[in-house]
């Protein structure tokens, strides 16, 4: 490996200080120390998270949510959260809500997003949030296919839930003012007033239900994951290693609770290491972004390749205004990290971005980059202690280093999911000779740090070579013009597919066909000359989903002609 290209390990107390060591000897078993069920027997998500908290003289009074929107600040300590959540398992007690039931939540993060959330789970209900930009037929099809009976939504996007289309949501409960809520509806905050905050928690066992995440959707139909309480193991853990939570860190997790980022890292991992968690409202600008890192003095950010792209486009002058001197620890998650991205960390905040895989259906962090481990830009680095991973073919053999294939774990982690919802064979199609097989392809180098080549179905054959779109909107992104880059194989008579790349130009740049011949010379000589794309489009809107991955299904469904699938998780 070529050492001008790695990052060093940083120095300090990491709580994974050595992770060969660590990776030889741990067992999963070692964890269950941690939780207050090892000794009562006693389980549920939710109490290790918040009540343990409250109970304990010295942590209830800290912060447990700093939330801040556009038009609304608020501070909640892990003693009032654990009281609101009673006060809200009170309320769906008394509507008839029992343990197993599923209750969705349709609705922008907000401290009442929590306090329900929180209170789904005390009851030993299962939860299930939802994206608030979903539109009805979205909504529809999520509501329906969990036959959830019971709704947590606002006023406002109540327009987009077809109530008469839906024969088991039998209650909805709106967030709002009094004066906006109408008859045959529960009114969430005269619930709340007198419902009592002292709930006897409903004890469960480790692997009853919790949570249902629809999948986002970059490849297809949502699919409803299915998650247990058993997945705390590995979000505690998880937390300690790779986020390295410590007792006084604020953290930020930028993902919305609709996706699995914002609850595996949004709540769960921050929580159960008794951390207090910054809750970012709104939308994104640069400003606002900077703005929160500065004003809540954030130590552990968790974001994502697109922000990061953004903020790196806004330049210099808007990180210049904030002091980000609190920050000590990034980490990326959803997409493909660049390492232009990676770079650009290292001057805007002198810091290594660490990048790190998993999926809605692993429940938890899997392949990642540690503090205490050398950076390879480019690499997803190296499974967590615990988890085998590895390269397989199409019958589950494993591979020797540096071929191409199934990127593919070792069945068994704690936190991996235990259904798709009514699907079974769903479920059965993703496991292959005792591998859990991710529809990723990647690589893993004679050191052991796995790269990503691409999800199965981007990958490109031209001319009898494989190319991974993520290696070519890398170099694209490389080039000064250009910010944005989804690239695409596109049918060719001749070559079997042929590159194409759709790409967005940077503030200052005019599209013309010599700065397009620069920027594909840049991919061949940089690259290869079989990479670079054969047709360039400018565009300044790449379709994304609403987690901000980009959507190349959709590139090449256009592109084509075809019937564009399922688009209900596109922003706008
Ligand atoms: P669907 O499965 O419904 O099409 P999705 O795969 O986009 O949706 P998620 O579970 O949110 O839904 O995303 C997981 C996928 O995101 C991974 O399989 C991988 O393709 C991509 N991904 C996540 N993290 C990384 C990463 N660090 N590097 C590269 N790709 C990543
Ligand atoms: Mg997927």
């Amino acid at each position: 490996m070529d050492e001008e290209k790695v990052l060093k390990a940083t120095s300090g107390n990491h709580n994974l200080d050595n992770y060969e060591q660590t990776y030889e000897n741990f067992n999963w078993d070692e964890v269950n120390k941690a939780f207050s069920w090892n000794e009562t027997g006693k389980v549920n998500i939710a109490y290790e998270a918040i009540d343990r908290h409250a109970e304990n003289p010295k942590k209830k009074g800290q912060v447990a949510l700093h939330y801040a929107s556009p038009d609304r600040e608020e501070k909640l300590t892990f003693e009032d959260l654990s009281k609101r959540s009673n006060q809200f398992a009170n309320v769906l007690k008394k509507k008839g809500i029992k343990k197993g039931d599923r209750v969705f939540l349709f609705m922008p993060r907000s401290p009442e997003f929590y306090a329900s959330f929180l209170g789904i789970l005390k009851l030993g209900a299962i939860a299930g949030p939802l994206f608030e930009a979903f539109m009805e037929q979205a909504v529809h099809d999520r509501l329906e296919d969990s036959e959830a009976t019971m709704l947590i939504t606002t006023p406002d996007l109540l327009n987009r839930v077809p109530v008469d289309q839906l024969p088991d949501l039998k209650q909805i409960v709106l967030v709002g003012d009094s004066s906006d809520i109408k008859d045959g509806y529960i009114d969430y905050h005269q619930e709340m007033e007198s419902a009592s905050d002292d709930f006897d928690i409903e004890w469960v066992d480790l692997e009853d239900g919790m949570l249902i995440h629809y999948t986002s959707g970059s490849t297809g139909k949502p699919k409803g994951v299915y998650h247990v309480h058993n997945a705390m193991i590995q979000h505690y853990q998880t937390g300690q290693w790779v986020l390295d939570l410590k007792e006084g860190d604020v953290y930020w997790c930028t993902a919305d609770p609709g996706w699995v980022t914002g609850t595996s890292y949004g709540i769960f991992a921050p929580w159960l290491n008794g951390v207090t968690n910054v809750v970012v409202g709104g939308r994104f600008t640069p400003e606002a972004w900077y703005g929160a890192l500065d004003k809540y003095n954030v130590t552990v950010w968790y974001s994502a390749p697109t922000a990061f792209r953004k903020l790196m486009s806004a330049g210099k002058d808007a990180v210049q205004k904030h002091d980000l001197s609190s920050v000590r620890h990034i980490l990326s998650v959803g997409e493909p990290l660049n390492p232009e991205v990676i770079h650009w960390g290292m001057k805007a905040f002198n810091l290594r971005i660490h990048d790190t895989w998993w999926m809605t259906e692993t429940g938890a962090q899997l392949i990642c980059n540690y503090p205490s481990m050398d950076i390879r830009p480019g690499s997803m680095g190296k499974p967590i202690p615990g988890v085998e991973a590895s390269i397989v073919d199409d019958e589950g053999n494993e591979l020797p280093p540096n071929r191409m294939g199934n990127l593919a774990i070792k069945e068994g982690w704690p936190a991996m999911m235990r259904a798709i919802w009514k699907r079974p064979e769903k479920y059965e199609s993703y496991f292959l000779n005792g591998w859990y097989v991710s529809g990723d392809s990647a690589y893993r180098d004679e050191d052991g740090y796995f790269w990503f080549q691409g999800r199965l179905d981007d990958v490109i054959n031209t001319s009898g070579e494989r190319v991974g779109p993520f290696e070519v909107e890398s170099k694209l992104i490389e080039h000064e013009a250009v910010s944005e880059a989804g690239v695409i194989g596109k049918p060719d008579p001749e070559r079997g597919e042929i590159i194409k790349a759709f790409i967005s130009l940077n503030e200052g740049y005019e599209e013309s066909d010599e700065l397009l011949e620069d920027i594909r010379q840049f991919v061949k000589t940089g690259l290869a000359g079989h990479a670079a794309p054969r047709e360039m489009e400018v565009t300044n809107a790449i379709p994304k989903t609403r987690s901000g991955k980009i959507m190349r299904r959709l590139l090449k469904a256009r592109e084509l002609g075809l019937p564009e699938g399922d688009t209900s998780t596109l922003e706008e």
